[in-house]
């Protein structure tokens, strides 16, 4: 089974308070989780949910007593449903072990209901089978929203009204965007939670079901060698880069929206720093962990536009192949100018990191795909983190070795995809890697400004060739401040 981090590695703090009835204790005999995938017929479902779900009940992570109920508009049977399921279901654990029969089972497990979103109706029809199926245990519900945004108010509403557990928890995970800026997420948050607590919504930023950020903060915190060197005495910038080596290709309609600003860093790559930079927390339970993000947050300079390169990809030929523009893309507006491509750097006003420039770069269409945070530490000879060990043998000579964790060299078995993760945490009530609205709130007020600004000048980005470094004006930004991206 996925180890989750538990208590030891710091204090415990006092037990969280759950608003939440009793009966969230998903092994017990007497109850049972109900996982409706909402927008069941979509992309996100196909291509992700499902499998991580999959995953989870083959790994026995899922609780003994569940079922899960796709819904959607699309008119589907419960066959049509495990047929188009199946087609994505992957043995990549061990392909060893008895998949194929593990697949059938999970797959008897799985339902569909047709509805419309907006039918308070149609979730009490949902209600009905979803009774059928818990055959009176306590039952828990969880509602997976994988529906464009501008439906989820309405499926909260009627699912809430006509599907909420009658004697357990009711949660509802949440897929970005959560809004386009401060107002409409705030809008968002205010309608949501006509219907839901605080406490019943996850909003999911998948980049924090990783496994390499999860082991950010255990690195952190459980090396000692690391904390003391963790700030401005040391560190002498930070990075976060996103790179995708592809284009929008065909799918720009979504993207042409937001642009990389509110589709990577205002959440991802935000996230991200937010969980390298914050104050130690009381303990790693979800509200302390939280709370210490949400000071980084609100210690931040908000964006000027001067502290930002935006670019977007343009053709590019090389040989006998030509690589499309975004504005090439059918789903784009000709004359687009959302970035593609943008850089900023980033201060942080505490003590901690006065004055270090956390400088971010998410592009598509580059010449590399890679997620990355790099550190670069001031130039002091104490701090090589390189390791002195003995040299195998009968004699007394010694080596220094690097520190270097090579996953795929070190464990052999498969790392789970984040939503495995995230649904997991979701199914316990588990917080810490899910976005509180005044986190969300913090996060837009940085970029907001910016966001508009960008929009009302209709500021040109800088124009990049498809499979390039970038615009050479993010290579400027980051030798303002003595950077040179890595
Ligand atoms: P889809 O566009 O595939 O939509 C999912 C389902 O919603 C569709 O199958 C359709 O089902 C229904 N739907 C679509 N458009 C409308 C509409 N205008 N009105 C009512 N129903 C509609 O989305 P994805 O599956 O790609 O994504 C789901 C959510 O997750 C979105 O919010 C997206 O932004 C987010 N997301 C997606 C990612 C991905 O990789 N795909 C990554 C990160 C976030 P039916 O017609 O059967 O009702």
């Amino acid at each position: 089974p996925i180890k989750k981090l538990k208590d030891g590695l710091l204090p415990a703090s006092p037990p969280e308070v759950h608003k939440e009835p009793i009966g969230f204790d998903v092994n017990n005999d007497k109850s049972t989780v109900s996982i409706t995938v909402v927008g069941a017929s979509g992309d996100l479902a196909k291509k992700k949910i499902f499998p991580a779900l999959f995953a989870l009940y083959y790994e026995g992570c899922l609780p003994e007593h569940f079922t899960i109920f796709g819904y959607a508009r699309s008119k589907m049977t419960d066959a049509d449903l495990r047929n188009m399921v199946s087609k994505t279901l992957t043995c990549r654990i061990d392909k060893r072990e008895n998949c194929g029969e593990k697949m059938e089972q999970f797959l008897e497990r799985c339902f569909y209901h047709s509805g419309q979103y907006d039918s308070k109706d149609n979730f009490a029809e949902l209600d009905k089978k979803l009774k059928e199926r818990e055959a009176g245990r306590v039952s828990n519900r969880l509602f997976y929203l994988s529906i464009p945004p501008n439906i989820f108010t309405d499926a909260v509403r009627c699912a809430s009204v006509s599907a909420s557990a009658a004697n357990g928890w009711t949660r509802v995970i949440v897929e970005k965007p959560f809004g386009r800026d401060s107002e409409s997420s705030a809008a968002l948050t205010k309608a949501l939670k006509q219907y839901l607590e605080e406490d019943q919504i996850f909003r999911i930023d998948h980049y924090l079901g990783k496994e390499l950020v999860e082991n950010l903060s255990v690195l952190r915190f459980s090396n000692l060698v690391f904390e003391p060197l963790w700030s401005r005495q040391y560190i002498r910038n930070v990075q976060f880069i996103f790179s995708e080596d592809f284009g929008t290709e065909g799918r720009g309609g979504y993207f042409d929206n937001y642009g990389i600003i509110r589709d990577i860093m205002q959440n991802h790559l935000l996230q991200i720093l937010a969980l390298f930079a914050m104050e130690t927390p009381v303990s790693l339970d979800a509200e302390d962990i939280r709370n210490e993000k949400v000071k980084v947050l609100r210690s931040m300079r908000t964006l000027s536009v001067d502290e930002v390169i935006i670019g977007q990809y343009k053709s590019h030929t090389n040989g006998s192949t030509t690589y499309p523009a975004y504005t090439d893309d059918k789903t784009v507006p000709k004359d687009s100018l959302t970035p593609t491509f943008a850089a900023a750097a980033l201060f942080i006003d505490n003590a901690r990191w006065d004055g270090v420039p956390f400088l971010m770069k998410a592009g598509k269409a580059l010449d590399d795909r890679r997620t990355e945070i790099r550190v670069q530490f001031r130039h002091v000879p104490a701090i090589y983190l390189k390791i002195n060990n003995k040299v195998p043998g009968l004699g007394m000579r010694l080596d220094r070795s690097n520190l270097n964790l090579l996953y795929k060299a070190r464990y052999s078995k498969e790392i789970p995809d984040a939503y495995e993760r995230l649904l997991l945490d979701a199914i316990e009530g588990e917080r810490r890697l899910f976005i509180r609205s005044d986190e969300l709130d913090a996060a837009w007020a940085l970029f907001t400004p910016l966001l508009k600004e960008l929009e009302v000048k209709r500021l040109i980005p800088e124009y990049y060739p498809y499979g390039s470094r970038g615009p050479v004006g993010a290579h400027y930004l980051a030798a303002r401040y003595n950077v040179k991206w890595g």
